[in-house]
């Protein structure tokens, strides 16, 4: 027992309890108020632990990526774990912070705690004992919970956890971009993978194939749902958790981000008796909340509304919800022909994938019934393309579809720190914008938002409504560019025109719509 969890300690500390030697050294000497104001960076170069050149090459790269300068120093291998956990530990023993961001959440005190009962960690690895990985008192426990509270903090909608060269690496997505979390040593990787697994009712002792898994987190009395999926890298097991909250739904397409004349289209459109809306864009593009907020615009008591989805990642109120179970035979294709039977008047496709999907919408939108569902295309114009190409017959499509939306999410400027753009910049020209009459502006990075310069996203889109004249075009068969032409006349607007608009009025900025919609100015 005792010579495991040396060896662990020895891992991640250094040989000897670190912390109490570390503070007697440094901080008798010192004082406490000295080292509160200390960056690392300097106490590693007092100590001798780096050179100058190191640290300044460090810097340099921190500039660049926005990393944690102790973690690239690190993954330089300028500094030893060991270095690394020694000084920051002496800092969060004086009660100072290490860097603005999140070095100081290395949570020594959980890690040395976990060390000190490493050897029933190691038990449980070796499957002889699940109390460590499963009770509220466990340090290891109680670490994990930190880290995904932390990125629930954060507002991140994934945690990621991997193996690294020197490492155990966290990070979180936040409004789509990843962000550094934490750097663990390498040995806790294993621990915190069993406890993901369990928390995941997945099986640890199976670390070959991927599993999937999902679990309930209680953060501030907020009911939380995490997908939890873990996949074998070469070098050790990956998690990544998403983070569900159905609490923090924010519904309604004004708050989306839609304008107020498009939601009236697209409301307008909900009053249907029956038809298909589509809205479409990658993974990731936001096409779920915008279908859940149509449809919360339509739930009333009496009108029959049904989903299958995959999977259900909010519960709305007198909705029949249902989720995708491959093993057990509920497809989108045998879902959506059970729900026919459940006499519906709305149902809410997930996705239509495959051609049996696809031709059954069709045929419930055409039964009277108004069909929502999702594809995978880059814009509005295109879905009818590919729903021929699924192998609809035009004429069907024709008939039934009537909206197309196609969205994508791009991030907002941080309104503490967003930066003007002067008058003389090219941006203005690339808009067409007047830099008398429009302000621009650029990210730049605050406390506020973590240093992105951006905080939370909003919608851009574009909004194809099938006319008559479009259902005739779509009926013979007409070329995109004819049908594009056409839209245009009745004042379609495309994806990009929208992300213009949100860039003269502040909000985003063309960097980011550029990104997100491949287009290049
Ligand atoms: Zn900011």
């Amino acid at each position: 027992m005792e010579s495991c969890a040396d060896k662990l300690a020895e891992a991640a500390f250094g040989a000897g309890t670190i912390r109490t030697v570390a503070t007697k050294d440094t901080i008798a000497k010192d004082g406490m108020t000295v080292i509160q104001r200390k960056r690392i960076g300097d106490m590693l170069l007092e100590a001798g632990l780096i050179t100058t050149a190191q640290l300044q090459t460090g810097l340099e790269e921190q500039k660049k990526t926005g990393e944690l300068l102790g973690a690239i120093l690190f993954a330089h291998g300028f500094i030893s774990q060991q270095d690394l956990f020694k000084v920051l530990s002496v800092i969060h023993d004086a009660g100072g912070k290490a860097e603005p961001g999140a070095e100081s959440t290395v949570m020594p005190e959980d890690m040395d705690a976990l060390v000190k009962q490493s050897s029933s960690v190691f038990q449980v690895e070796s499957g002889l004992d699940r109390r460590d990985v499963d009770s509220a008192q466990s340090p290891l426990v109680r670490m994990v919970d930190k880290i995904i509270a932390t990125g629930v903090g954060r507002g991140a909608t994934d945690i990621h956890i991997g193996p690294d060269t020197k490492g155990t690496r966290v990070r979180y997505r936040v409004d789509g971009a990843l962000h550094h979390g934490m750097y663990l040593p390498k040995d806790l990787l294993n621990p915190v993978v069993s406890r993901f697994k369990i928390m995941g009712q997945m099986n640890i002792a199976e670390n070959r194939v991927p599993q999937d898994g999902s679990a309930e987190f209680l953060y501030r009395e907020r009911k939380l749902d995490l997908r939890i999926s873990s996949f074998p890298l070469i070098n050790g097991e990956n998690i990544v958790a998403r983070i569900l909250d159905k609490s923090n739904l924010k519904l309604g397409l004004d708050s989306l981000g839609f304008a107020d004349a498009d939601s009236a289209v697209i409301q307008e459109t909900l009053k249907l008796p029956y038809g298909m809306i589509l809205v479409t864009g990658p993974t990731g593009s936001g096409k779920t909340t915008t279908l859940y907020s149509c449809l919360s615009f339509i739930n009333t008591v009496n009108r029959n509304i049904f989903t299958i989805e995959d999977p259900v990642e909010y519960q709305l109120p007198l909705v029949r919800q249902s989720q995708v179970n491959v093993k057990a035979g509920l497809t989108f294709a045998s879902g959506l022909r059970s729900i026919l039977r459940q006499d519906p008047d709305i149902v809410l496709v997930g996705e239509m994938r495959d051609l049996e999907t696809a031709e059954l919408a069709v045929r419930a939108s055409l039964t009277g019934h108004l069909v929502f569902s999702t594809l995978h295309t880059n814009d509005a114009l295109s879905s009818v393309i590919r729903l021929i190409d699924m192998g609809i017959e035009p004429f069907l499509i024709s008939s039934t579809l009537d909206t197309v939306i196609a969205q994508r999410l791009v991030r907002m400027l941080c309104p503490e720190c967003r930066q003007e753009l002067a008058g003389d910049s090219a941006v203005y020209g690339k808009l067409g914008a007047d830099p008398r009459a429009v302000k621009l502006y650029q990210h730049k990075g605050c406390d506020r938002c973590g240093g992105a310069g951006y905080r939370g996203r909003t919608v851009i889109y574009e909004t194809l409504k099938i006319t008559p004249a479009i259902r005739e075009m779509i009926n013979r068969k007409a070329g995109l560019d004819d049908i594009r032409r056409e839209a245009e006349q009745g004042g379609f607007r495309s994806m990009f025109q929208n992300g213009v608009d949100k860039i003269k009025s502040g909000v985003t900025t063309l960097e980011e719509v550029s990104t997100v919609t491949r287009t290049g100015l």
